[in-house]
């Protein structure tokens, strides 16, 4: 008298280990090694030096914060340091002065013209 049931176990796999990390991981890991990015300088000039004028003093509040422009003090936009030591913040009428000599005038009017 032996009925045999076989019992069906499922077949464990072992957890697939992928060799690809998921995009997000990656950049994640490239974000790291970023220097400050063109975009990001204005932001990170203006925490560092805060919401003022260099020139004229004159303050700025959030919502203002568009009338403060970042003047490169070598001139050189390409340069960046991550402390701030080439970024000076200075609003749009000493910047425009500052550059009033046509060097990097097309740098505040940018593309547009007028
Ligand atoms: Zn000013
Ligand atoms: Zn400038």
């Amino acid at each position: 008298m032996g009925r045999v049931f076989g019992s069906r176990h499922k077949t464990r796999w072992p957890e697939k280990k992928s060799e690809d990390k998921p995009v997000e991981e990656i950049l994640k890991e490239l974000r790291k090694h970023i220097p400050v990015s063109a975009g990001d300088y204005r932001e990170r000039s203006l925490k560092i030096h805060g919401l003022i004028c260099a020139k004229c003093g004159r303050e700025f509040e959030q919502k203002d914060k568009h009338l403060l422009t970042v003047h490169h003090k070598d001139g050189n936009h390409m340069n960046n340091p991550a402390n701030g030591s080439n970024w000076e913040n200075l609003c749009v009428y000493c910047h425009d002065d500052e550059h009033s000599r046509g060097l990097l005038g097309d740098y505040l009017r940018g593309p547009k013209k007028g």
